[in-house]
Formats: structure tokens, sequence, C-alpha cells
């Protein structure tokens, strides 16, 4: 079970910025919560939020944009379609997974005068059916987006896959270390690609990535309570 107090999000927030490294960037995972719940995390010392779903990040910027230097970032799928809009939202878009994606990413950012950073998901697991590029097939993947000057690659993400407890994710984690510490072999460390962050670990298993070398977690439950509303698309 993940330990929530549900009724008090900025004592969630103070515990959590307290269990983890000061070198640590804790993305609050937004989705399906509303406004006011975010600006109570922004409130309590969350620096970045972290988006699912279009639909709510542009609901959300509209009522709190840039406001005290909030970062967006997007952790959802990403459709092909969207990217325009996802350009135009985020600092940080966490879940590149084809080069069809990337291609219109960087088409999108270039017509805006954008440079898109962006991270490189990665399927640890090699879950069948899953988004995210295969351990193995990074370093090919980051040299075909090195290639597209709009965009720039900030890193590895992964989810990792559902396990029975938080301790069996150990070895996913593991492998998204390996494959961020072969990327930043792969690929010196430029401008144009500032390869330092590795965002892994949620609710149940961010001590276990932090262990891993996760320079960043995405926490939701944790931070807000359990979900109450289903989640929507968009
Ligand atoms: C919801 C979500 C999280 C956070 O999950 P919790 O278990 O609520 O902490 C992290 N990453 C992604 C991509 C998510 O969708």
């Amino acid at each position: 079970m993940v330990d929530t107090q549900p009724n008090d999000i900025a004592a969630n927030v103070r515990r959590i910025l307290s269990l983890i490294p000061e070198s640590v960037v804790l993305v609050a995972a937004a989705k399906t919560r509303s406004v006011d719940e975010v600006e109570q995390v922004l409130a309590a010392g969350v620096h970045v939020i972290g988006e699912n779903y279009l639909q709510e990040a542009e609901h959300m910027r509209r009522h709190i944009g840039d406001r005290g230097g909030v970062r967006w970032h997007m952790i959802g799928h990403l459709q092909r379609n969207k990217a325009k809009r996802a350009v135009g939202l985020f600092d940080l878009i966490e879940t590149v997974d084809s080069i069809r994606l990337a291609v219109e990413l960087d088409r999108h950012s270039r017509a805006m005068g954008k440079t898109q950073d962006i991270l490189i998901e990665l399927n640890s697991a090699a879950e069948p059916g899953k988004s995210g590029v295969l351990p193995g097939d990074v370093e090919p993947f980051a040299r075909e987006l090195m290639e597209m000057d709009h965009l720039r690659i900030c890193g590895l993400m992964t989810m990792g896959p559902a396990t029975a407890t938080p301790e069996e994710i150990r070895p996913w984690f593991r492998v998204a270390r390996r494959e961020f510490d072969l990327l930043r072999a792969a690929a010196p460390r430029t401008a144009s690609t500032p390869i330092g962050i590795l965002s892994m670990g949620m609710s149940d298993s961010y001590s276990i990535a932090i262990d891993e070398g996760a320079t960043s977690v995405r926490i939701g439950t944790a931070l807000f309570g359990p979900r109450r509303r289903a989640e929507v698309s968009g």
C-alpha cells in the first residue's frame, strides 16, 4: 500500500521532499487533479507538473500559466496528430517513443521557433504492446533524433512493468540506468544533447528508483491521495 495522507497535500509534499535527495527533481503527476490541488503542491514547494492529457494540461496552463516558474512535463503517451499542441504546451516531453513522433515534434518546433526538450521513453522490460524504445535500440534511435535540429535529447524516461511488489521493479530500473549510461557515453554532453535526466519511479517505487540512479521521480498518489475521478483522454 502507498502511504498517503489524502487530506493534507502540503504535508505530503514536505514529507516526500524530505525523503528524496535535493538533487532529485520531484514531478507531481497531476492527472485527474483539480487546479486547486495543483496549486496546493506548487505552494508547498513542487516546481514541476507532469500531465498525461493535453486537454488537462491546457486547462491547468490557462489557470496557472508560468506562475512562480512552474515547469510543465508531458508524461503520458503522445499521439503524432497532437504534436503541435504538445510543443505549444510543454517544457519537456518525456515520452518520445517513435521516430515518426519525433519528426512531427521537430517540424512543429521549427515552425514555432522553439527547441523542444525531450526524453526518450524506454520500454525497459520489452513488454509487448507497451510504448517505448527497446533496450539496445536507444543509441540508434538517439542518433536519428540528433539529426533533428529542433529537438534536444535530455535523457531517458521509463515506467517499468506493473509488478506485484515494488521491489520486483528494481531490475528494470537497472536496465534503464544501464541504457542511460550507454546513451551518455555515446552522445557527448553538448548543447544539443544535454543528457542528464533519468525519469523513473512513482509513488510506490520512487525510493528504489533513486537507489538505482533516477534523477527525476513522477509522483501522483503519494502527493494528492488516491485518484477519484475517472481518467479522461485528450
Ligand atoms: C500517474 C503516473 C505517475 C504517478 O503514479 P502514482 O502511482 O500515482 O504516483 C507517474 N508516471 C506516469 C507516466 C503516470 O501516468
